[in-house]
C-alpha cells in the first residue's frame, strides 16, 4: 500500500491527529519522545461516490479503499546529528511515500512548546533543516564512494559523481532537490538516494478551536511558505478532530453543521494525502459489493485490473467502462448501456478517476 508519514516537532499534535485518524487511542502524552516506533494506521478514504453507487445497486456491502498513515514522533532539532534518537526517526521517514508535516498554530500555555514559543515558520525550518542535513549526509557518502571510482576515467561514473556534487550544493544552499534530475540516468540515481527532501509534502496547520473558521496570521504564514514550495495546506484543529472521530453518521453531520464545516478536517486530510500520493480511484459495482480500488494516476487497464487479482492482469482481454457521472445520470449499468455510454476499452486504456469498471479476462 501507499503511505504518508506524519512528521513535526514534538507537541504539535501529531499523535492527536493520528489517533483521530485511526481512532486507535494510542498514547498521546504532553512530553517529547513519547513514542519510539512509528504507529501505523490503515485509514479508509472517504468518498461520497460510494454511497451514490450503492443507492443504485443496493449491494450487500460497501468497501472503501484505504491508505496508510504513520505517526513518526521524535523529530527534534539535531536529529540528523543523532539527538533524541534522531537517526532512527529519519530512517522511518525514508520509508514513506509522502510527508504530512504538522505545524503547531495553536497557543496553549498548558502544552509545552519544545522551543519555548509558538512560531510555525521557525518550526518548519527546523524540520526542513534536519531533513536536508540527513540528505546531505547520504549524498556525501555516496559522492565519496563514486568519486573514488571515477578516477578510472569511466565517463558514466564521472557523470554520476558530478550529479551527486550538484545535489550536494543544492542541499548546502537549502535549495530544493526536486527537479534536479534532468535525464533518465539522473532520475535513477536520484531515486536510489531515497532523499527525504525529495518526497511530496503537505502541511497541516493545527489551529485552536476558535481559529478554525477565521484566517489566523500563523496559518497565513504557513500558506505563504507552502505556496513557495507548491505545497498544499490543510487547516485542522486536532482537539476537535479527536471529538469528531468518536461520532458517527448523523451525529457527526450535526456536529459539523454546528461548526459550520462541510466535512471534517480529517476527511480533507485523508483526501489530500491520497492526492499527494498521486492516487485515484476506480469502482466496481455489483450486487455483492460496491467497492473502491486505488491506482496510481496514469495506470492502464490491465494493471488496474491486477489490483483486484493478478489473474485479471495476466488474462486481461478488455474492460467495460462507464464514467462515474454517466453511471449516475443513467441510473446504473443497464441505463448507461442503453444510452451507449458503456465503452469497451483495451490494454492501452488509461483508467480515469471514478471509472466504473468491469474486466473481461481469460483464466
Ligand atoms: P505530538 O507530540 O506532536 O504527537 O503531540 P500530541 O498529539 O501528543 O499533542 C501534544 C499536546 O497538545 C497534547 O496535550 C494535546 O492534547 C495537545 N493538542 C493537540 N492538538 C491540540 C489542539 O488542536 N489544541 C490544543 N489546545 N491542544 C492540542
Amino acid at each position: 500500500g501507499f503511505n504518508c508519514g506524519i512528521v513535526g516537532l514534538p507537541n504539535v499534535g501529531k499523535s492527536t491527529i493520528f489517533n483521530a485518524l485511526t481512532s486507535a487511542g494510542a498514547e498521546s502524552a504532553n512530553y517529547p519522545f513519547c513514542t519510539i516506533d512509528p504507529n501505523v494506521g490503515i485509514v479508509q478514504v472517504p468518498d461520497p461516490r460510494l454511497q451514490q453507487l450503492a443507492e443504485i445497486v443496493n449491494p450487500e456491502r460497501i468497501l472503501p479503499t484505504t491508505i496508510e498513515f504513520l505517526d513518526i514522533a521524535g523529530l527534534v532539532k539535531g536529529a540528523s546529528q543523532g539527538e533524541g534518537l534522531g537517526n532512527q526517526f529519519l530512517g522511518h521517514i525514508r520509508s514513506v511515500d509522502a510527508i504530512v508535516h504538522v505545524v503547531r498554530c495553536f497557543d496553549d500555555e498548558n502544552v509545552v512548546h519544545v522551543s519555548g514559543s509558538v512560531d510555525p515558520i521557525r518550526d518548519i525550518e527546523i524540520i526542513k533543516t534536519e531533513l536536508a542535513l540527513a540528505d546531505l549526509d547520504t549524498v556525501e557518502k555516496k559522492f565519496q564512494r563514486v568519486e573514488k571510482q571515477s578516477k578510472s576515467g569511466d565517463r558514466k561514473i564521472k557523470d554520476e559523481a558530478d550529479f551527486y556534487s550538484r545535489v550536494k550544493s543544492a542541499l548546502e544552499k537549502g535549495a530544493a532537490v526536486t527537479g534536479l534530475a534532468e535525464n533518465v540516468d539522473e532520475r535513477l540515481w536520484m531515486r536510489d538516494l531515497h532523499l527525504l527532501t525529495d518526497k511530496p509534502v503537505l502541511y497541516v496547520a493545527n489551529v485552536a478551536e476558535d481559529d478554525l473558521a477565521g484566517n489566523h496570521p500563523f496559518v497565513a504564514l504557513v500558506r505563504e511558505l507552502a505556496a513557495g514550495e507548491g505545497a498544499k495546506v490543510v487547516t485542522i484543529c486536532g482537539r476537535i478532530e479527536a471529538e469528531i472521530s468518536e461520532l458517527e453518521g448523523e451525529e457527526k453531520q450535526v456536529f459539523l453543521n454546528e461548526m459550520g464545516l462541510a466535512e471534517s478536517g480529517l476527511d480533507q486530510l485523508i483526501r489530500s494525502g491520497y492526492e499527494l500520493l498521486g492516487l485515484i480511484t476506480y469502482f466496481t459495482a455489483g450486487v455483492k459489493e460496491v467497492r473502491a480500488w486505488t491506482i496510481t494516476r496514469g495506470t492502464k487497464a490491465p494493471q488496474a485490473a491486477g489490483v483486484i487479482h493478478s489473474d485479471f492482469e495476466k488474462g486481461f482481454i478488455r474492460a467495460e467502462v462507464i464514467a462515474f457521472a454517466d453511471y449516475l445520470a443513467s441510473g446504473g449499468e443497464t441505463g448507461a448501456k442503453e444510452k451507449g455510454l458503456m465503452r469497451l476499452e483495451g490494454k492501452e486504456y488509461v483508467v480515469q478517476d471514478g471509472d466504473v469498471m468491469h474486466f473481461r479476462f481469460n483464466v
